[in-house]
């Protein structure tokens, strides 16, 4: 067996990386397994909120990122049939970020950036590699993998996302673990800008047939689209999909359709993000429904937060530290995040058109009032959450 690692990180999705990256730029020494061949390439991610760019700006990756994707300023939450809508400009949190918008872009590009950065330090993802279980006494954690190999480390980082062999090792259970709920993204180069009227680059979108959210990336648009769990393969069909498209824009029914991707998405966070020596971030820990595009950035918060407390663990601190993690994260995630994302989702199924009236006039007077917007975008841009965590001990 070789030297143990000082951490091990298992999966390299967006929140693996991150936290490769943030340990290795500090010096301490990862190692990252992942099960798969290479890194996810599916559709998944697109939103960046503006304290994720800044916490990546601080890892030396945000201005790569930005030339990839698409730079959202102002966004809107539109009635589609009236076409009344009401836009808010994130200039209004300006001071609070040095990223005042939301960028568009594909979450594997943000991978693609972390390994070559990782790769330029030396530190090479060992796909191929799936942990299958754990054990831990006092000093070092030892790993099983699929390929029969024990692999020992210092402080283990389980970010293998929702099936988490980590989380199921260490026997961590969840606070809550509910609905499960639909979502369809349908990537197309239909130019609804070009055909729906004053539309922002992220807008969402009520109307009489459901919820849809239009999210302009560089070069094409996505739509997602809310589905019922038990009807997700029939709702994802392209001549159903080619039949919404037309709801949405008659000349997108026969646009090129690039892409359709179908998920489910639970609802749930652990009790615990720390049980000794193993430590759960992103995905492996929470899940919330995608709107809002939170999921990745508050994983990216985890890494953040959790690469800098275990680096000063390393050089000595006492590793209570760790317990604070558990405690701000767990506070982001279940007072802020899921909440959030589940009121985003109740929000926009609603299909009555006196209902949409009446909270557009609602969000009307936020958007008009400068300290009630300012605070809604705080909130929504994950900065409330992090704000309040950060005054948790
Ligand atoms: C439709 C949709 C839209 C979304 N939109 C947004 C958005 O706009 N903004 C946002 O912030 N979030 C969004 N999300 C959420 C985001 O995609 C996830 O939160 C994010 O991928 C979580 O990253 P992760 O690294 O924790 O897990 P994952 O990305 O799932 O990565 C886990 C990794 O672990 C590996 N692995 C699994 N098991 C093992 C094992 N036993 N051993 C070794 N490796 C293992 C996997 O191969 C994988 O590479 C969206 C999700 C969906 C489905």
């Amino acid at each position: 067996m070789t030297e143990p690692a000082q951490v091990l990180i298992v999966g390299a999705g967006p929140v693996g990386l991150t936290t490769a990256w943030a340990l290795t730029r500090v010096g301490v020494t990862v190692r990252i397994v992942d099960a798969a061949e290479t890194i996810d390439r599916r559709m998944r991610a697109s939103m960046v909120h503006p304290p994720t760019l800044d916490m990546l700006d601080e890892l030396g990756i945000t201005a790569s990122l930005v030339q990839l994707g698409r730079k959202v300023g102002r966004w809107q939450i539109r009635q589609h049939e009236s076409n009344r809508h009401v836009t808010f400009d994130l200039d209004a949190i300006a001071d609070a970020t040095e990223h005042p918008f939301r960028l568009q872009v594909e979450q594997r590009e943000l991978g693609r950036l972390l390994i070559d950065a990782l790769a330029e330090h030396g530190v090479h993802i060992e796909f191929r590699t799936r942990v299958e279980s754990l054990r831990q006494d006092s000093e070092l954690v030892t790993l099983r993998t699929s390929t029969g190999n024990s692999l020992q480390s210092f402080w283990v980082v389980g970010a293998d996302g929702t099936q988490s062999a980590v989380r199921e090792a260490s026997q961590i259970k969840f606070e809550r673990d509910t609905n499960a709920h639909g979502t369809i993204l349908v990537a197309t180069n239909f130019p609804f800008h070009e055909h729906l009227q004053d539309l922002s680059d992220v807008s969402y979108c009520w109307s009489n047939r459901g919820p849809f959210a239009l999210l302009r990336l560089k070069n094409y648009w996505r739509v997602s689209l809310h589905a019922d769990v038990d009807e997700l393969d029939a709702t994802a069909d392209e001549s159903n999909i080619r039949d919404l498209l037309g709801y949405i824009h008659p000349d997108a029914r026969d646009a090129k359709i690039i892409g359709i991707a179908p998920w489910v998405l639970r609802e749930r966070c652990v009790r615990r993000f720390r049980v000794g020596r193993v430590l759960l971030a992103g995905n492996a820990a929470h899940v919330n429904p995608p709107s809002g595009g939170m999921g990745m950035n508050a994983g990216i918060h985890d890494a953040v937060n959790l690469a800098s407390k275990l680096a000063e663990v390393l050089n000595g601190g006492d590793d209570d530290l760790l317990f604070r993690y558990d405690r701000q994260r767990r506070h982001a995630i279940a007072n802020r995040v899921l909440p959030m994302a589940l009121a985003n989702r109740a929000r926009m199924a609603v299909k009555d058109m006196g209902t949409h009236e009446r909270r557009l006039s609602r969000y009307r007077a936020i958007a008009s009032d400068p300290e009630k917007c300012r605070q809604f975008l705080l909130a929504s841009s994950m900065i409330t959450a992090l704000d309040e965590s950060e005054a948790i001990e």
